[in-house]
C-alpha cells in the first residue's frame, strides 16, 4: 500500500494549484458575480492538457487517468467551482466514454479537438420527468436512412449552450427498458437542436446549465455512440467516474473553507483573544480537516479501482456521498467561525457554501448514492 504520489502525479498537482492560484482565484468571485461563464479559463486550462487527461496520447491527450483527475479537480475546485465543474463534466462525462465506447472513426474526429479544448463537452441524460429515474427519458431517436431523428427536451445540461459536442441519451425503441435507450454525439450545428433557457441558480453562478432542445434533430448514423441500445450501461459507467469527479469538486471546495476559516479564526480577536485560542473554534477546525482527508482517501480510492479497471460503483457512490455531505458540513462551519462575517459577499466562505449546496444535487442526489451502496450490500 502506498500513499504517496509519483512524480508525473505530483508535477500535475503542483502545476494545477499554480494555475488555480494565479488564473482561476482572482477572477472566481466575478465569474459568481456576473455569471460569466468560464470558457477562457477553460482555454487556458486545456493549453496545460487539463482537456485531455483521460485521453489517449495519440489524439493529443495526457492519459493521466482517473487519480490525475481527481486530483487536478480538488485543485480548481478549491479556487473556483464553476470552473471545476466545466472541467469535470468535459473530462469525465464527454471524454471518458468517447475514448471507452467510440468507433475509431469518432474517436479520430472528436479526441483531439476535445483534448486542445477546442470543442467542450456536455453530457444531456435528466429531462424534465426523468431526474432520478433517468432510465425513464422520453426524448426519441426514430431511424431514417443515414440519420437518426430525434425530438425531445433536455434539462440541466451543463455547459449547454457552450459546448461543441453534446451526448445526448433518447428512447430507440418501444419496451419503456432501459435497453432501449442509445448514446448520441450531437454537435449544435445539427439541424433542430437549439439551446432553450439558461437556469438561475443559487451557486456555481459561472457555470450554466440549460434546456437542449431536439426537433426532428438529425444526427449521423455515424454519431452512436457504442451500440444501439447501450446507452443507458453508458450513462451509468459514466456517471461511476463523473461522481469521483464531483466528490473531488466537493473536496476542493472544502478545503478552500478550511483554508479560509483557518486563516480568519487566527485574524479575528473576541475577549482578548484569537478566537482560535477558543476550543468550540479548535474542534470544529478538527472535525472539518479530519473528515475532508477521509473523503479525499475514499475519492482517490475509487479513481485508482477506476483506473485499475476493478469494480468501483460502490466506492465512487460512497466517495461522492461522503465527500459532499462533507463539504456542506463544513462550508456551514466555515460560516459559523466567520460569524457575521461569513454572510457577507466580501467573504469567500459565502460563495463557497452556495457552490457546497449543488454536489449533493448532481451526478445523483445523496438519496441515489445511498440506494446505490445498499443495492450493492443487499445483493
Ligand atoms: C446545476 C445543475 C447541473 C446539472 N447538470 C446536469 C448535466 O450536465 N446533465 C444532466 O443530464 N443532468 C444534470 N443535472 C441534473 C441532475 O443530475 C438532477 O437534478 C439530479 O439527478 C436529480 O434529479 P431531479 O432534479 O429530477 O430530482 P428528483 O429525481 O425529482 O428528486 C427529488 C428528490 O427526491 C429524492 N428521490 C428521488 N427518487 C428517490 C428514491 N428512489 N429514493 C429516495 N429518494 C428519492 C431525490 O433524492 C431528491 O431529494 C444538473 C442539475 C443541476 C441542478
Amino acid at each position: 500500500m502506498d500513499f504517496e504520489l509519483d512524480e508525473d502525479l505530483t508535477l500535475l498537482r503542483d502545476t494545477a494549484r499554480q494555475f488555480s492560484e494565479e488564473e482561476l482565484r482572482p477572477r472566481a468571485d466575478a465569474l459568481d458575480r456576473e455569471h460569466t461563464f468560464p470558457i477562457a479559463e477553460f482555454r487556458k486550462a486545456a493549453e496545460l492538457g487539463f482537456a485531455g487527461v483521460l485521453i489517449p496520447e495519440e489524439f493529443g491527450g495526457t492519459a493521466l487517468g482517473n487519480v490525475a483527475l481527481s486530483l487536478l479537480l480538488i485543485e480548481i475546485n478549491r479556487a473556483c467551482a464553476s470552473t471545476g465543474v466545466t472541467v469535470s463534466v468535459h473530462n469525465s462525462l464527454v471524454c471518458g466514454p468517447v475514448t471507452k465506447f467510440g468507433s475509431a472513426d469518432v474517436q479520430k474526429r472528436y479526441l483531439p479537438r476535445l483534448a486542445r479544448g477546442e470543442i467542450l463537452g456536455a453530457y444531456a441524460l435528466t429531462e424534465p420527468n426523468a431526474g432520478s429515474d433517468a432510465g425513464s427519458l422520453r426524448t426519441r431517436a426514430v431511424r431514417k436512412g443515414d440519420y437518426w431523428v430525434l425530438d425531445g427536451t433536455k434539462v440541466f445540461v451543463t455547459s449547454g449552450d457552450h459546448a461543441g459536442l453534446v451526448i445526448v441519451y433518447a428512447r430507440t425503441g418501444d419496451t419503456g427498458r432501459t435497453g432501449d435507450i442509445t448514446a448520441f454525439l450531437v454537435e449544435p450545428s445539427f439541424p433542430g437542436f437549439a439551446i432553450g433557457r439558461v437556469e438561475d441558480k443559487m451557486g456555481i453562478r459561472g457555470s450554466h446549465c440549460c434546456e437542449v432542445i431536439l426537433t426532428e434533430c438529425r444526427v449521423p448514423v455515424a454519431n452512436v455512440l457504442g451500440e444501439v441500445g447501450h446507452g443507458f450501461r453508458i450513462a451509468m459507467d459514466t456517471l461511476d467516474g463523473g461522481r469521483i469527479g464531483i466528490a473531488s469538486q466537493a473536496i476542493g471546495i472544502a478545503q478552500a473553507c478550511l483554508e479560509e476559516s483557518i486563516k480568519y479564526a487566527k485574524e479575528r480577536h473576541q475577549f482578548g483573544h484569537p478566537i482560535s485560542d477558543f476550543q468550540a473554534i479548535q474542534w470544529k477546525l478538527a472535525d472539518m480537516a479530519s473528515r475532508i482527508e477521509a473523503a479525499r482517501l475514499l475519492t482517490l480510492r475509487a479513481a485508482w479501482r477506476r483506473d485499475r479497471k476493478e469494480p468501483h460503483t460502490q466506492d465512487s457512490s460512497m466517495a461522492k456521498l461522503q465527500a459532499s455531505t462533507t463539504c456542506n458540513f463544513v462550508a456551514r462551519e466555515a460560516v459559523q467561525i466567520h460569524g457575521g462575517a461569513g454572510y457577507l459577499r466580501d467573504f469567500p466562505v459565502e460563495r463557497h457554501f452556495r457552490d457546497a449546496r449543488i454536489t449533493e444535487l448532481y451526478e445523483g442526489t445523496t438519496e441515489v448514492q445511498r440506494l446505490v451502496i445498499a443495492r450493492h450490500l443487499l445483493k
